[in-house]
């Protein structure tokens, strides 16, 4: 993890959010650590970790003096120092979880709605909300995330099809979670957010640079630069799902042909009607051509393959690495895998949008809720 802190003082949440996030992903760790990874000096560290103190969401702890002298206090992240409710909309359903600020999924709901309409999925969010505050396990609730399908925004393209949601165009989507949370509320699409939350508890702490593959209904992914998920100028970079694969290939619901998501999807893979082995041995030469791409576009670390798709078959196309066609990823020194699984990747979508909650809070706008 490379992520620098700023100078500037417009840029202070996004330091708060940098030492904290140093703090989780390299605690118990030191001031004089954590200021030397982000860039920023210690009297600047330290003061934003008083501040974190204060708000309960790190603790000092000492270790036991080795030697002569005292070991300079280390910070971790206080994992019950809140919670945020990450909430993952999906074509296929709608789960909702209590996550604490270390990432554990503490309890979770989850009800099956194909293609739920906004009433419908805002209805089932405000009973699995409220379900989660009654929780015995809750503690102070920092607010609610939202993963939802993109792309967003591209009037042709956004929420059509069998790989989307109808009926979600000019919805105020922030206006409705609030009201069916009545917390402060955060949406982001799947793809970015699954990638947030690997950064956070998953392979972030091994790759600054990789790309994460969102094998869903449709297919989608998006790049991790620096630590940081790159979103194109209306947040939709990656989208890897309707590049052309196929020439003149089947029709896809954006209105061109051949797209990849037709051949590479949950959604390809149930119109198949095959077996996982038998359909990941088909579309083998697919998803490498898929894999050469990104790479050759993004110079990943490693790609990272997640999403909805059952962990078997997300297991199955890992293995398909080996094989790989040439690209500027097939090098000699190589310490990693260009493909990996993602480990637990079902729960990495709800885990982002949890954490853009906790994000979302240390920014100023909701800071005054902590103030003592
Ligand atoms: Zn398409």
């Amino acid at each position: 993890m490379t992520l620098r802190g700023t100078n500037q003082e417009s840029g202070r949440p996004f330091n708060r959010r940098i030492v904290l996030e140093s703090i989780r992903l390299h605690g118990p760790t030191t001031r004089g650590d954590i200021a030397a990874r982000v860039g920023l000096t210690v009297q600047t560290v330290s003061t934003i970790v008083r501040e974190l103190e204060e708000q309960g969401l790190t603790l000092s702890v000492r270790e036991e003096p080795k030697g002569r002298g005292i070991p300079p206090s280390k910070l971790t992240i206080n994992p019950e120092g809140g919670h945020a409710v990450g909430i993952h909309l999906t074509p296929l359903g709608i789960e909702a979880a209590l996550v604490n600020l270390r990432g554990d999924v503490v309890e979770s709901r989850r009800r099956d709605a194909s293609n739920p309409t906004p009433d419908e999925a805002f209805t089932l969010i405000r009973d699995m909300v409220s379900e989660l505050k009654a929780s015995p396990l809750r503690g102070r609730l920092l607010g609610a995330g939202l993963a939802l399908p993109g792309p967003f925004d591209v009037e042709s393209m956004s929420f059509v099809g069998p790989t989307t949601m109808t009926g979600w165009k000019n919805v105020d989507i922030l206006q409705r979670l609030a009201a069916a949370t009545d917390l402060p509320v955060f949406i982001e699409n799947d793809m970015a957010a699954a990638a947030l939350g690997e950064q956070l508890y998953g392979f972030g702490q091994q790759f600054s640079d990789y790309y994460y593959l969102f094998f869903s209904v449709g297919l989608g992914g998006a790049m991790l630069n620096d630590g940081v998920v790159m979103r194109g100028a209306w947040g939709n970079a990656g989208e890897i799902g309707h590049i052309p694969a196929i020439p003149d290939g089947e029709p896809c619901p954006c209105g061109n042909r051949g797209c990849l998501e037709r051949y590479l999807s949950l959604d390809a893979y149930r119109r198949r009607g095959l077996t996982e082995a038998e359909w990941v041995c088909e579309v083998a030469p697919m998803f490498r051509h898929a894999i050469r791409t990104i790479e050759n576009l993004f110079d990943p670390q490693t790609v990272v393959i997640g999403g909805l798709a059952p962990q078997s078959l997300i297991d199955q196309l890992a293995t398909l690495v080996d094989g790989l066609d040439n690209s500027v990823s097939a090098r000699a020194n190589r310490t990693s895998p260009r493909v990996v699984a993602a480990r637990d990747c079902q729960h990495s979508a709800l885990r982002g949008a949890a954490a853009l909650a906790v994000y979302g809070i240390l920014s100023p706008r909701y800071g005054q809720m902590f103030e003592t």
